[in-house]
């Protein structure tokens, strides 16, 4: 029997980081933020003058990235090491994110790093956070969740967000990129972000964590 896995999709900003962790804590689970690969991966490419445009290095990169995921502390519950250096809020920049879709757009980069993030699901459970991962990396979890709201809305956590970790940001700079990334991610070919067949979907704008995080946890004890 495998660990159980619940899955936490949509687009950036809807809550899916915030509740992934809480869920995870709750459950004493293994977390998995497949985003951060994805922007480790570009940060690896900007490091290593590697052009994001060109996916065959960029998959050469993917299969030999050297990243590990170490436990944090309350603020940075992960902490990211690439090539032994601690890149935690390195890849939370805008161009890290813009960076970060472009790169996962390509299929072999995607498959490249599916084995990596399947690793991820050990005793007693995991929670995953990203795009696909109840539709391409786990299509057979326990239970799926796709947490959405609308773009002002999550412009605003954003913005909050960056903020609280000291970068200068400009909202309406924000909001456009999160519409271009949301784009470019929901209109790819391969593992487009949508919800999974059966998913329960919540639209989290106006809505608290604390309301989203009971929602959450009564549907992962109905499905389990
Ligand atoms: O979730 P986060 O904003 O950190 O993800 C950064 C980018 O990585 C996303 O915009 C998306 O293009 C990509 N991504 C993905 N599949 C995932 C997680 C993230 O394509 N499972």
């Amino acid at each position: 029997e495998r660990a159980p896995v619940v899955t936490i999709d949509g687009p950036s900003g809807a809550g899916k980081g915030t509740i992934s962790q809480l869920l995870a804590k709750h459950l004493g689970w293994q977390l998995l933020d497949s985003g951060a690969i994805y922007r480790v991966l570009a940060l690896a490419a900007i490091h290593h003058d590697v052009e994001l445009e060109n996916e065959e290095s960029i998959t050469l990169l993917a299969s030999h990235l050297d990243v590990k995921f170490l436990t944090g502390n309350e603020k940075d519950p992960v902490q990211v090491i690439l090539e032994g250096e601690d890149v935690t809020t390195a890849i939370r920049t805008q161009e890290c994110s813009n960076a970060a879709s472009k790169v996962a757009a390509f299929p072999r980069v995607r498959e490249a790093l599916l084995r990596r993030q399947r690793a991820f699901r050990t005793a007693p459970g995991l929670i995953a956070d990203g795009r696909d991962m109840g539709t391409v990396v786990f299509p057979t979890a326990s239970a799926k969740l796709y947490l959405t709201a609308s773009a002002q809305e999550r412009a605003q956590r954003r913005y909050n967000q960056l903020q609280d970790k000291g970068f200068d940001v400009n909202i309406e700079r924000l909001l456009a990129e999160i519409i271009e990334r949301d784009d470019r991610d929901m209109n790819r070919p391969v593992a487009p972000l949508v919800p999974a067949e059966n998913a329960l979907v919540i639209d989290t704008s106006d809505k608290g964590i604390d309301e989203v995080l009971e929602l959450a946890l009564n549907y992962i004890n109905q499905q389990l």
